[in-house]
């Protein structure tokens, strides 16, 4: 993930993202929306989400596929952005839901999801979360392991109920992106050993009756900008299907999983005309159903993080001090993500750069947004956006250093609603309780 090309230049930024634009008195725009006006209004650090850019992601999606007459059933990764607000959206522009904990299967449900449009992926499914997911009658369970399988067919029989099941494969592919981010290698943690679904499959398909075995799933890794992984999956993919079938077992689903990547910083990311043209290409001639799970592509750069600078600090470095904190935006430090940082007010000229390094108010070394980043001068009180915050952002925030949960404002043409209320520290103490057999001062 780190480049040696260099970082792009605040216009670069600007043009990759046609969402955003500054407007002369107005600062920095997203969407026609004034984001210096949110900040003010609702303080920093703040989250906006963008209606209007998910809904138009969602239908750039939706035409790579249509464009190669594909019929593809999309569900958004929930896990990226789970807001209900979000989930509504696209749930209005046909999408259903891929979750992986029994909060987000309710979460997508209250968010006015159909529990037919419901896959629910994931590694340690609970007793508890596939009952809830059986009596839902969603629309597939992917199952990791055979010792999930065994727990489900019993559980559904029990239940007198049939699963709708998947087996996520695990192909053994590099998807050659952060290694925290990959899922589809054999030391991962992730999906049933290619080798061992043919005999499983069949031992399935004739002997188990709590569930019903329609196909196939993977999920290669997030934040993948090549075509390689993705198309080296998905042959693997119909090579098994072929070999499944050919032993005269039933195959009418294949669930290709998420995984594509945006560019934060310089990566040739490719468009969803991409995935939809490898899959065309893989798994087309299949006469299946097929379902993609995209999280990220569709919510990251519908999002941004407002921060305000709290002061500059001259020391062996320049060190922009901004009020929001890897508690908030956590990537940087788990990952060692990049994210695009633009000022709130337009710069008077976009070239004049400073390096500086752009830190949260955390204490730990890690809390740093940006290391010897080129920005136009920034001075305390100035306003700030980190960029392509929209997914795996919100999501992953904690109260690290009693610092309350940041409001969330979602935009949407000439509309604007907070979505979510900034937590007051009251909020975050009347979750705790001292017992009273403490000695008390
Ligand atoms: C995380 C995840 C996704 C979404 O990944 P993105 O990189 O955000 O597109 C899809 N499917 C599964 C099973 C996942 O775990």
């Amino acid at each position: 993930m780190t480049s040696t090309r260099p970082d792009p230049t605040l216009q670069t930024l600007l043009n990759n993202h046609s969402n955003l634009s500054y407007e002369g008195s107005k600062g920095l725009v997203m969407d026609g929306t004034s984001l210096t006006d949110i900040a003010k209004q609702h303080g920093t650090p703040s989250w906006v989400i963008s209606a209007e850019t998910l809904r138009r992601r969602a239908l750039a999606l939706q035409d790579a596929f249509k464009t190669q007459n594909l019929p593809v059933h999309c569900h958004f990764a929930v896990k990226a952005q789970d807001h209900q607000a979000c989930l509504a959206v696209l749930a209005h522009c046909g999408f259903g839901a891929d979750v992986v904990s029994g909060g987000e299967l309710q979460r997508a449900l209250a968010a006015g999801m159909k529990a037919r449009d419901i896959v629910f992926s994931g590694i340690g499914k609970t007793d508890e979360e596939l009952e809830l997911a059986i009596s839902q009658q969603i629309g597939q369970i992917n199952v990791e392991s055979v010792e999930e399988l065994h727990r489900l067919d019993a559980i559904a029989r029990k239940m007198q109920r049939r699963a709708r099941i998947a087996f996520r494969v695990n192909p053994d592919i590099d998807a050659q992106t952060h290694s925290k981010i990959t899922t589809g290698r054999a030391e991962d943690k992730f999906g049933i050993a290619h080798d061992a679904i043919p005999a499983l499959y069949r031992k399935t398909q004739t002997e188990m009756t709590g569930v019903e075995l329609v196909g196939l799933a993977v999920h290669l890794g997030s934040q993948m900008v090549t075509e390689a992984p993705f198309r080296k999956g998905y042959e693997r993919i119909a090579s098994l299907v072929r070999t499944l079938r050919a032993d005269g077992l039933h195959v009418s689903d294949i669930d290709c999983g998420g995984g594509l990547g945006i560019a934060y910083r310089n990566e040739q990311a490719p468009p969803p005309t991409m995935l939809a043209s490898v899959i065309a290409e893989t798994l087309g001639d299949l006469d299946v159903r097929l379902h993609v799970e995209p999280g990220r592509w569709l919510a990251a750069p519908a999002g941004v993080l407002l921060a305000r600078v709290i002061d500059v600090k001259d020391a062996a470095r320049r060190f922009v001090i901004i009020d929001a904190g890897m508690n908030e935006l956590v990537r940087p430090a788990m990952y060692d993500s990049w994210h695009g940082i633009l000022p709130l007010h337009t710069p008077e000229d976009l070239t004049a750069e400073e390096v500086v390094d752009v830190v949260g108010p955390i204490c730990e070394s890690s809390d740093i947004f940006a290391r010897q980043r080129h920005l136009p001068p920034l001075k305390k009180g100035d306003m700030v956006a980190l960029l392509d915050a929209g997914a795996y952002g919100t999501v992953m925030s904690s109260t690290y250093n009693s610092r309350p949960l940041a409001a969330q404002i979602m935009i949407d043409g000439d509309q604007q609603a907070v979505i979510r209320k900034r937590q007051t520290l009251d909020e975050l103490l009347a979750q705790e309780a001292v017992p009273d057999w403490l000695p008390r001062t």
